[in-house]
């Protein structure tokens, strides 16, 4: 079995900002494992990721916000979507 150095290990992190992000939910829908979750922040609600350890760093909650409040780290390196294809199929 390979071996796998610590130097190749990448720590993901999902960084959300409260302050661009409106608590619309698209992120929590498309994200595969279901990582992403509604968390109550004063009156509104804002999505978190209490649990980064499963994320597939697929980037698709990233790639799916309209309001640029969710990065996924390190960042997406292959091409990303046109705009049409970021948006999820029952939105169109
Ligand atoms: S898609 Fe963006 S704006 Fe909507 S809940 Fe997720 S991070 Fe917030
Ligand atoms: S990168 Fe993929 S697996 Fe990780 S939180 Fe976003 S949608 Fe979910």
């Amino acid at each position: 079995m390979p071996r796998v150095t610590a130097d190749e290990i990448v720590q993901i992190e999902i960084k959300i900002d409260e302050e661009k992000c409106v608590g619309c939910g698209t992120c929590i829908s498309v994200c595969p494992v279901n990582l992403l979750e509604l968390k109550v922040v004063g009156k509104k609600k804002k999505s978190c990721a209490p649990d980064q350890s499963f994320c597939l760093k697929c980037h698709m909650c990233e790639f799916h916000c309209g309001y640029e409040a969710i990065k996924v780290y390190p960042p997406f390196e292959g091409q990303q979507p046109t705009d049409q294809a970021k948006v999820p199929m029952r939105h169109r």
